[in-house]
């Protein structure tokens, strides 16, 4: 699973990481926003929530995800980019998730929040993401100190957690992820 400040590169490593694995990539945020586009019923209840840069609430966002996961541990294993997001959701990870799909590995992708704000500014004026506006962003980035970091804590304190500098060109950073993954 990758931890990351909005704007860090999440999903884009998440993605090269998978790649390099052979393994499913699970984004939340992607999933949540197919829901949106698809116009379901929940995409309907969701899209204020998005829009706002909340968090989903975890009974919708859990089930989700142990579908998904499931099926992509049923693959060979997954990259998880976006879940847990708070402790409750790492408790219900670890209380109705079976073994076979308990992480094996926590990264935390190190950006400044500042080097974040400013990546996420430019990409609202190029990909007009409807949850990257200047005060969204402040939230989202602030949502990561309170509901992340404890969860981040946790992990470190597990001895799980691989923490990377991910202030650096996109390549690089999977290599020193993949460097890392193979020597803790
Ligand atoms: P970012 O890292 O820029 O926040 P994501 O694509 O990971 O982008 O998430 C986008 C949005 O999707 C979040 O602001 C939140 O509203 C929702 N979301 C993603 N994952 C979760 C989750 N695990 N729980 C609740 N909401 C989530």
């Amino acid at each position: 699973m990758l931890f990351a400040r909005p704007g860090a590169g999440k999903s884009t490593q998440a993605a090269l990481l998978a790649k390099r694995l052979g393994v499913p990539h699970l984004s939340t945020g992607a999933v949540l926003r197919d829901e949106v586009a698809s116009g379901s019923a929940l995409g309907q209840l969701i899209a204020p929530v998005l829009e706002r840069g909340d968090l989903v609430a975890d009974e919708l966002v859990v089930p989700v995800v142990a579908q998904r996961l499931g099926a992509a541990a049923a693959a060979g294993g997954y990259v998880l980019d976006g879940f847990p997001r708070n402790l409750a959701q790492d408790n219900a990870l670890g209380a109705q998730f079976p073994d076979a799909v308990q992480p094996q590995a926590a990264v935390l992708l190190d950006v400044p929040a500042e080097e974040c704000r400013r990546r996420l500014l430019a990409r609202a004026a190029s990909e007009g993401r409807s949850d990257d506006t200047p005060q969204t962003i402040d939230h989202r980035l602030a949502l990561f100190d309170t509901d992340l970091v404890p969860v981040i804590e946790r992990y470190e304190r597990r001895g799980l957690l691989v923490r990377v500098d991910g202030d650096a060109d996109r390549h690089v950073v999977t290599e020193r992820i993949i460097d890392r993954l193979d020597t803790p």
